[in-house]
């Protein structure tokens, strides 16, 4: 039976990035994702190359799902001597595959560039955070469980997942621990996504909840409905392209993109929008749209009838590309189009040849769809600055600059509360809820609300924080 429970927090601690949470019950520590710290490139190497715990004690590795944020350290853990199981849901696993592989290509990059300059300097040469080789040895200890199939991890231990409603394959955590007198159970949300979110099913809220770790990014913040999505876009199509702009949209390659090309596959289906060429240029979005289609079982009850109908992800004037010289055609074209492509955040990728190309010209539109963390690039041009740095190079900052609050893939702080107050009103012994991914701003407003409206022990744990539960 078990006796202690410690939740410590390694990351996206006042923060949105690097999500890891450590759980030990009884000596053995269960690890809760293992995401990839993003930012400053001097924070982020000791933040990714020094858990704060030793890998090669953590017996299973729980992953909610394949965000980078959330998946992408697993190579350094393997690197690192982990040789536990990492499940996951199908889904996430498949992602993970594209994923990870993406994201060591970058670091191999990266560290080949920073590696030049040390040359130049006379520095010692450093090595990448981890290899494709490191990636693929994490790839093999992946281990699939199904929604609501419960697992045994340890004798008194078992995980199950709920889906989180917030990208293909996301689940929440929930983890029951027999101990003496009956269970416990501990919650960790993952992060959780909207109900009406185009393809997935709406978030399920877990009851009987004893500790919840709960994501907190838009605590602060309301989007606009999701049913006007589809309306919004068209109204930026509509206009931009009656005056011969290019609309540029930096997206996430995962769920984002194909929640638009969602949209405009129906838009094109009614006959509603303008007849502009439209590209998904990333060779990581064709990818992750491929595995998009193997996974039905994620799907909504609309989306299931849909496919059935013809395929979502494709329709006549929608190119998918992959290959660089027809991406850097697509610099040449004169008049409207419109233009998906990569990083989401505009921190790499090839969408910072089409800003560069695009920016400084007032008919074109830059249409932003998603989360914008502090101190990336999209973040400054999402603030307007009236000229920002595109490969090391000052660009004045002219295009329009359009945010769509209606296709976030998160919660908003309305439905944060309904889910605190939906587990609340189903757990006669709630204990306490810890705030996680979130930036302090927004986690303080969503405490102060959630105590005030529901009573809530809320805790906002810093990083490396410890909470002895039992
Ligand atoms: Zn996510
Ligand atoms: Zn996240």
């Amino acid at each position: 039976m078990t006796e202690s429970l410690i939740i410590a927090f390694h990351g996206a601690a006042g923060s949105t990035t690097g999500s890891r949470h450590l759980l030990t019950i009884d000596q053995i520590p269960i690890l809760l994702d293992c995401g990839l710290y993003q930012g400053r490139r001097k924070d982020t190497w000791e933040h990714n190359t020094h858990f704060g715990f030793d890998p090669r004690a953590i017996h299973t590795t729980l992953l909610s799902h394949a965000h980078i944020d959330h998946s992408g350290n697993l190579p350094t853990l393997v690197k690192q001597g982990f040789q536990g199981p990492i499940h996951c849901t199908a889904a996430t696993a498949d992602l993970c595959r594209v994923m990870l592989l993406d994201s060591a290509f970058i670091q191999e990059k990266d560290a080949e560039w920073l590696n030049k300059r040390k040359r130049k300097r006379g520095e010692e040469p450093i090595e990448p955070i981890y290899t494709i080789q490191d990636a693929t040895r994490s790839l093999n200890r992946f281990e699939t469980l199904d929604y609501h199939h419960p697992h045994h991890i340890l004798r008194d231990v078992k995980v199950n997942f709920y889906d989180a409603g917030h990208i293909l394959g996301s689940a929440s955590i929930i983890l029951d621990i027999r101990r003496d007198g009956g269970e416990v159970r501990f919650a960790f949300s993952g992060d959780i996504g909207r109900a009406g979110l185009p393809i997935l099913r709406d978030p399920e809220i877990p009851h009987h909840v004893d500790w919840l770790v709960m994501e907190s990014t838009y605590g602060a913040r309301e989007h606009d409905d999701i049913a006007h999505a589809e309306a919004e876009l068209l109204d930026v199509i509509q206009r931009v392209a009656a005056r011969g702009g290019k609309i540029i949209v930096p997206s996430f390659s995962v769920e984002r993109t194909q929640e638009i090309v969602y949209y405009l596959n129906a838009l094109t289906n009614r006959r509603a929008i303008p007849p502009i060429p439209i590209y998904v240029d990333s060779p990581l979005s064709v990818n992750v749209t491929d595995i998009f289609r193997l996974h039905p079982e994620c799907y909504d009850e609309e989306m299931r009838r849909i496919v059935l109908e013809g395929d979502p992800f494709g329709f006549h004037r929608l190119s998918y590309v992959k290959d660089v010289e027809e991406s850097k055609r697509l610099n040449n074209i004169n008049g409207p189009c419109m233009i998906i492509s990569a990083s989401g955040m505009c921190e790499g990728g090839r969408i910072l040849h089409h800003l560069r190309n695009s920016i400084a010209e007032p008919r074109n539109c830059i249409l932003f769809v998603g989360y914008q963390a502090e101190g990336t690039l999209g973040r400054k041009i999402v603030e307007r600055q009236p000229t920002v740095n595109i490969f090391g190079e000052p660009h004045p900052l002219r295009a329009e600059v359009v945010t769509l609050n209606t296709m976030s893939g998160h919660a908003d702080r309305h439905d944060l509360l309904n889910y605190a107050r939906v587990v609340r009103e189903h757990s006669p012994n709630l204990k306490q809820v810890f705030l996680v991914h979130g930036e302090p701003a927004a986690q303080r407003t969503l405490a102060e609300t959630l105590r005030a409206e529901l009573g809530l022990d809320v805790v906002i744990p810093a990083l490396r924080d410890e909470f002895r539960l039992l």
